[in-house]
């Protein structure tokens, strides 16, 4: 792979840039591929031989050969997403920076397809997240992904990041993993190399200080921001470090790379806040920018009010509770609440946070959705066959591999089972609902989703 002259000029003299391995690294043809187990969904089964730690985040593993995910059924369970090793150090710059990760409410901006995010939410398992994506269709992936993952302390929403406006100092700690030049990626993706130009940078640095002074005014007090790019360009990095430190006020956070041989600290050039970068030939990861700051002060921004709209938690009518308690289990921390006929379940302590966000940004998920109540009938959702919500009241059918990916390519398919709902299960983790009726199975799983792999 070659790369292109002005965009190695633009690294000579960078910190950490050595242009013979960086060249050699990328014309290697090597690839390094790595995941992230899922600690809620049977955290300690082996889903792949020979695989050694991700040293900066306690779930990550690296693979000795990238194996085809869209045929283990494992992958559509969520028992692990698949993700750059850098970008995992995420873990690392939270437990540093933020530390205790009790009842806090967290952004994560630009979100799609939801790496960030389902780290996320398993570093505040008993905070929130909110995973905002902008783009409409990005944001069906982030729902599919965070779905998946099964957490019911996620909210998805579409929105602006301006929109954030109307919840000044709402948010504990911000995350924003912004778009970028991404040059970070050239080696996994060579095509991105074609879109690349000097013109694209600065125009990707304009947007990122853009996105940050929008969303800014929803980082309470004392809370954290997280800003990281896949780009190596200083421009998008420690220029904008120095901007978020001069022009918004914010205090820069050093994060002690000791233990992690082949990050590079960087220093910003004016406000010398410390950055961290990852290069594909000093470490086992793909190129990748991150740097943390607190707010301590408000930088007066004039606030444009989004919208608002009453919101409503719809409350369940004691029957439906009644009905619901016999599919979800009566349970102190979780709230359930309808919307527009489905029944969803999220934290109870976060109740009013969600009200509050229901009343101001377009949400696309809310925690899980449990089902619905049709009369007598209760219809599970799909969500909830992936939660890690108590499904014991269920009948279950465990299937083989060939059966799992028969069920997940939403083939006609049969298994015999209790008449009736049944939550399809491999290795033990929800895959969805079919219904087992006399003579045949109806395969419930969604439309959109199904593997069309052969
Ligand atoms: N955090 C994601 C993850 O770990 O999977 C990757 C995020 S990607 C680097 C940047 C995201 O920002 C993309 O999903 C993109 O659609 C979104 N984006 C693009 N333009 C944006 C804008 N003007 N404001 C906010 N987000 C934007």
């Amino acid at each position: 792979m070659s790369l292109p002259a002005p965009f190695l000029q633009t690294l000579e003299g960078v910190v950490g840039f050595n242009k013979a391995a960086f060249e050699a690294v990328h014309s290697s043809g090597e690839t390094v591929t790595a995941i992230r187990v899922n600690p809620n969904k049977n955290p300690d089964q082996i889903l792949f031989e020979h695989t050694s730690p991700v040293p900066w985040c306690p779930h990550g593993q690296y693979l000795n050969a990238r194996p085809s995910f869209t045929l283990d059924p494992n992958f559509h369970a969520g028992a692990y997403y698949v993700q750059d090793a850098s970008s995992m150090f995420l873990w690392e710059a939270l437990t540093q920076v933020v530390g205790d990760s009790d009842g806090l409410k967290v952004l994560d901006l630009c979100a799609a397809p939801g790496g960030k995010s389902t780290l996320l939410s398993s570093y505040f398992e008993n905070g929130l997240v909110v995973s905002n994506e902008v783009i409409k269709q990005r944001a069906a992936v982030l729902v599919e992904n965070t779905s998946k993952w099964g957490a019911h302390n996620m909210v998805v929403t579409n929105n602006d990041p301006s929109h954030f406006q109307s919840l000044p100092q709402f948010f504990d700690v911000m995350v924003v993993d912004a778009p970028c030049s991404g040059s970070g990626l050239f080696r996994k993706d060579p095509s991105a190399i074609e879109g690349w130009s000097l013109d694209l940078v600065a125009l990707c640095a304009q947007r990122q200080q853009r996105i940050l002074a929008d969303a800014l005014p929803a980082l309470a007090l004392g809370g954290t921001l997280i800003y990281a790019t896949c780009s190596y360009d200083p421009n998008e990095d420690e220029h904008i470090a120095d901007w978020l430190v001069n022009e918004m006020g914010l205090t820069p956070q050093a994060i002690d790379i000791n233990n992690y041989p082949g990050i590079v600290e960087s220093i910003a050039p004016i406000s010398k806040a410390p950055g961290y970068r990852f290069y594909p030939d000093q470490i086992r990861g793909e190129g990748f920018f991150i740097a943390a700051f607190k707010k301590e002060k408000e930088v007066g921004t004039a606030l444009t009010s989004f919208k608002s709209k009453e919101a409503v938690l719809e409350k369940l009518t004691k029957k439906m509770q009644e009905q619901v308690a016999e599919v979800l289990p009566a349970n102190d921390t979780i709230a359930t609440f309808l919307q527009s006929g489905m029944i969803k379940a999220i934290p109870a302590v976060f109740e009013s946070s969600i009200l509050q966000l229901a009343s101001q940004l377009y949400i696309k998920k809310a925690g899980v959705s449990v089902g619905e109540l049709k009369g007598k009938d209760f219809i599970p959702a799909h969500e909830y066959a992936l939660s890690y919500l108590p499904l014991d009241i269920f009948n279950k059918v465990d299937l083989d591999k060939e059966q799992a990916l028969s069920y997940l390519r939403r083939a006609d398919f049969n298994c015999s089972g209790e008449k009736g709902w049944n939550l399809m299960r491999y290795n033990g983790l929800g895959l969805g609902w079919a219904k087992i009726l006399p003579n045949r199975t109806n395969n419930y799983y969604p439309q959109e989703w199904r593997i069309l792999k052969a």
